[in-house]
């Protein structure tokens, strides 16, 4: 009953009011639309390994050398990628009303931050430019595109991992807490470029939608992500639209 006395408000209507609170959630659709691979389609396999092989720790424990291979290649990939004008267009809402926005990416390339957005980026799966120590788990941004050898820390000279969740291994308690701290301050939750293959951004759409919050899904195609709008259609396109300004 309480939405009955809700004002009406269409999705542009809602991103633009400058007093909202935005949780933006995105996913690798976003990405693909700079040309980044994914997993579920030209980057499922490298080198006749399946991307659930290789973004593991056992296989980092067995193989390191490949593991940072493959992650070296996707640092050279993304290293000639840009940010596309839905990257621009959370950037710019986000400078309209400093601190209005917490955003959430489920990518590990840093396309967000190149498009100009300067509070911070919760990685939800880790960073692409940032080495792990295998030791004592200090993280520090790295940007080197190959290694004659594989990078040992400077902390405790112990071998570096690529900081990024894998398989079996669970999120950083800092970027769950971040998000559910947005979580429960936002208005409006926008989740962008997901095909719900990854169940984070069913699990926050479905908590969000419990919750009463207007929930607003933009994706090239139907996914089984809950919301209260679906709109379809290239986050490059859509996005400036819808967050251009009222
Ligand atoms: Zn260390």
């Amino acid at each position: 009953m309480e939405s009955s006395t809700r004002k009406a408000v269409t999705p542009k209507e809602a991103l633009n009011d400058l007093e909202n609170k935005i949780l933006v959630i995105t996913g690798a659709g976003i990405s693909a639309e700079s040309g980044v691979p994914t997993f579920r389609g030209t980057g499922e396999t490298w080198q006749g390994r399946h991307f659930t092989e290789l973004a593991n720790p056992v296989t980092f424990a067995a193989e390191p050398r490949l593991i940072w291979d493959w992650y070296l290649y996707r640092r050279n990939v993304v290293a000639v990628r840009g940010p596309n004008p839905a990257h621009v267009a959370i950037a710019e809402r986000a400078r309209r009303v400093p601190g209005s926005i917490t955003l959430v990416t489920m990518n590990v390339d840093d396309l967000h931050e190149q498009a100009g957005y300067t509070d911070h980026v919760t990685h939800y799966h880790g960073s692409l430019w940032h080495n792990r120590c295998t030791a004592c788990g200090l993280e520090r941004e790295e940007r080197s595109l190959a290694y004659a050898d594989l990078p040992l820390s400077p902390c405790c000279g112990a071998l570096e991992r690529p900081a990024i969740v894998w398989f079996d291994e669970s999120v950083s308690t800092e970027a769950f807490c971040r998000t559910q701290i947005g979580l429960m301050s936002a208005d409006v939750v926008l989740i962008v470029g997901t095909s719900g293959a990854v169940w984070t951004a069913v699990q926050y759409a479905g908590l969000a939608m419990s919750r009463g919050i207007l929930t607003i899904m933009v994706n090239l195609e139907q996914t089984r992500v809950p919301s209260h709008y679906f709109l379809q259609g290239k986050a490059g396109e859509v996005l400036p639209e819808l967050l251009g300004g009222a």
